[in-house]
């Protein structure tokens, strides 16, 4: 297999220097994951599965070791930003409003079970406020789904979705890093979504180092 298509991690580090405090989340970790393989991160809340999961997905500059990230990824956080705008702009964000065409985004609705909402692709809004958290995580996945990304982070993305949907938008997004030749890494908490991860990483407490350790379980 080819390296430049396993995501890796050597030696990573990460300290937040909080006034005179400092706090070492993740120590000197080594992690791989192959192509096909989907991660489930999971731990105590502050025990730094946020911090784990962005220093992978390469939006902490301030870690330290090397990260390599194959091409291809976007990042689902937990309450996602909606520009301003219609609901197309907010279905096609990052890229712009015109990037996918009506079918498109009108199946994409339907995927994620919001085919309501199709009325209102050129109606502006202030979306935001409009939807509903749920609604909210339901618009970031279908923009994963339209912009086909390898690899996938989700940090609690699916946290405000009932369970049924919840399952159902992790069996679609499972599918298409699948077909991608990438993976998925997710930080989630409800049981039902263990059974979408081939692998699972726990943030166990580590009294000698004063913090928590990954450990795979
Ligand atoms: P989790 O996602 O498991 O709840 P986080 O990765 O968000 O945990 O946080 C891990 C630890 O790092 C916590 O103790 C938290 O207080 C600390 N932390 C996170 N972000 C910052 C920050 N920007 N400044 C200082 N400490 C932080
Ligand atoms: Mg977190």
């Amino acid at each position: 297999m080819s390296n430049d298509l396993v995501l890796a991690c050597y030696n990573v580090s990460r300290t937040y220097q909080d006034g005179k405090l400092k706090v070492d989340v993740i120590q000197n970790l080594d992690l791989e994951v192959k192509p096909g393989e989907s991660v489930s991160i999971v731990g105590a809340s502050g025990s730094g599965k946020s911090t784990l999961l962005r220093a992978l997905a390469g939006i902490w500059p301030q870690a330290s070791g090397r990260v390599v990230l194959p091409e291809h990824s976007m990042f689902l956080p937990q309450r996602p930003y909606l520009p301003h705008g219609s609901l197309r702009a907010a279905l096609s964000y990052p890229q712009p409003s015109n990037a996918y065409d009506s079918p498109a985004l009108q199946e994409v609705l339907h995927t994620v079970r919001m085919p309501h909402l199709e009325k209102f692709l050129d109606v502006e809004s202030n979306w935001s406020h409009k939807l509903s958290g749920g609604q909210q995580q339901r618009v970031a996945i279908a923009r994963i789904l339209l912009r086909r990304p390898h690899w996938i982070f989700a940090d609690e993305a699916t946290s405000a979705l009932d369970e049924a949907t919840e399952a159902w938008l992790y069996e679609a997004l499972l599918q298409m890093v699948q077909a991608q030749g990438g993976g998925l890494l997710s930080v989630a908490h409800r049981p039902g979504v263990a059974v979408f991860h081939s692998r699972r990483w726990v943030l166990e407490p580590d009294e000698a180092a004063n913090g928590y350790r990954v450990m795979e379980r």
